[in-house]
């Protein structure tokens, strides 16, 4: 059974739209993207290894279609990817459009509040939808943000579910078959992780891994401990067996998450740590690359360094937000940590016998933080020289400690200091990029350019390049790429033999 997939998969998407972005604003030159479809055996993408074995009850399409956008983080996007397979399983087909299907379902992101009014405006373009006999439902953040008053707001929805609450999926789906209007699963006080026996995966080589779930750092800002309840970490036997699943599959690269995926707990009696996880999940026979996050700065101790310097399996990538350089900061956003604290961690990693590429996350704007104090946020980024930052205006959350704290500057304030300090990253990429020419790396290839010979891939330190090759067929493959040019957002290069 072969499956037409249209590498319009949402991370695709999101990769041509940034790269056009950056094209416009003059930093990055290539118009990479995917122009045309490849077919893909549907057992390699839903992870199972026949397709009876995957639907058991019956053909697809049986109790309808679905239709799945996803909103926010790549926890969300496998979140989604489980979803499609119990749904799949269960004898609904996924469909490409909403107008297609029968069942809509938005898998949403609260983490902001662009984010979460981005949820209500697509969920209004729907509303009519409901008048045609299409049940609409509301997945992850919003869902448990907001809970029962998303019928309220928009009376069209009848499903609402938290991500604490998937596995209850099947059982809220049965209501709403027999004929229930409205569903919600909604708990959080939970112990249970969400695996289910089918994931339909959109990247047919890197596989997403959810090892813990939840959070029980409380960071002042953030509203994922409510939105995603307490930390939960997944027995380490079932992620080595469906490590190896993966690699009998043909997954080269698994990827482990969690919101602080370092601060692991294996729940077996075994008591695996995270540094003992990373090492049996690269020894999986098959696997050539091991990625993981986020990384907590506190939970990053020197047995995962030590890991990640004996194997080279597990890739030369560290993502560590730092949110601010300021400690006064830090402290009110109850980071657990201070900057001369989060620079030892660094300081451990750049000990490395071979070079880590290291990333990080950062919050301009949170109450009260004075000019100083952002720029020491400036200091860090040249003391650290991150080869990448997500960066981010503070938010206000609901339920959040920093909620009661005066949100004193302005969303002008806000936008200025974003502007400096993405100007400061740029040109602190564009400069380190460029001592990348010359040097050669292995490269995951994972998109091919609508321009004649031009493709695009990963290195294991996750920097992206984009280069020629006169072969007609890369994609999944590993090739080693000589860089011949650099952008601030990327290397460019040739296949070499
Ligand atoms: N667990 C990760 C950690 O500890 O860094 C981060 C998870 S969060 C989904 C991703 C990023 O969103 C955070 O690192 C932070 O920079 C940003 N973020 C979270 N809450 C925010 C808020 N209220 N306003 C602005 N940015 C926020
Ligand atoms: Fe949010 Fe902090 Fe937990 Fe990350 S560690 S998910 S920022 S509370």
């Amino acid at each position: 059974m072969l499956l037409r997939l249209h590498f319009t998969a949402k991370r695709g998407k999101f990769e041509r739209q940034s790269a056009a972005r950056q094209s416009k604003a003059g930093v990055i030159n290539c118009d990479l993207g995917m122009s045309k479809p490849f077919d893909i055996g549907l057992d390699r993408l839903t992870g199972q290894t026949s397709y009876s074995e995957a639907f058991p009850i019956g053909a697809a399409g049986q109790r309808g279609t679905f239709f799945l956008e996803t909103f926010g983080c790549q926890m969300n996007d496998h979140d989604s990817e489980k979803v499609a397979g119990l749904l799949l399983s269960r004898g609904y087909q996924q469909v490409e459009t909403p107008e297609a299907a029968s069942l809509i379902l938005y898998n949403t992101c609260s983490i902001r509040e662009k984010a979460a009014q981005k949820v209500f405006s697509r969920l209004g373009e729907y509303r009519e939808k409901q008048s045609e006999g299409k049940v609409i439902g509301v997945l992850g953040c919003v869902a448990q943000q907001e809970g029962e008053d998303i019928f309220k707001r928009a009376p069209w929805v009848s499903l609402v579910c938290g991500s604490a609450s998937y596995s209850k999926l099947p059982e809220m789906l049965a209501r709403l078959e027999a004929g229930n209007q409205r569903v919600t699963g909604l708990d959080t006080d939970t112990d249970e992780t969400f695996e289910t026996p089918v994931t339909r995966r959109d990247n047919p080589w890197r596989a997403y891994l959810t090892i813990i779930e939840g959070c029980d750092k409380a960071c002042s800002y953030c509203v994922v401990p409510f939105t995603r309840g307490p930390e939960r970490s997944r027995a380490s036997d079932s992620i080595l067996k469906e490590v190896r699943q993966l690699a009998e599959l043909g997954y080269s690269e698994v990827q482990l998450l969690g919101q602080t995926v370092n601060s692991y707990a294996d729940p077996t009696a075994r008591r695996m740590r995270f540094s003992e996880l990373l090492l049996a999940v690269a020894d999986v026979a098959g696997i050539r690359r091991v990625r993981f996050t986020t990384s907590h700065p506190s939970d990053f101790t020197p047995d995962i360094m030590e890991a990640i310097e004996r194997q080279p399996r597990i890739c030369d990538h560290v993502h560590l937000p730092v949110q601010s350089g300021s400690t006064r900061v830090l402290r009110a956003m109850q980071r657990t940590y201070s900057r001369e604290e989060y620079l030892e961690k660094i300081a451990m990693i750049r000990g490395a016998k071979r070079p880590i590429s290291i990333t990080t996350d950062i919050i301009v704007g949170f109450p009260g933080e004075t000019e100083s104090e952002f720029e020491e946020t400036l200091s860090l980024l040249d003391e650290v020289q991150y080869d990448s930052m997500f960066s981010f205006k503070y938010s206000p959350r609901p339920n959040t400690p920093s909620l009661s704290m005066s949100d004193s500057i302005s969303e002008e304030e806000k936008s200025r200091r974003l502007a400096i300090l993405q100007d400061r990253q740029r040109e602190i990429q564009a400069a380190n990029n460029v001592h990348f020419v010359g040097d050669k790396f292995e490269v995951l290839v994972s998109g091919k350019s609508r321009r004649e010979n031009q493709w695009t891939g990963y290195t294991g330190s996750h920097r992206m390049i984009n280069f020629a090759s006169q072969e007609r067929e890369l994609l999944g493959t590993y090739v080693q790429v000589q860089v011949t040019g650099a952008t601030p957002n990327g290397l460019v290069g040739e296949q070499v033999a």
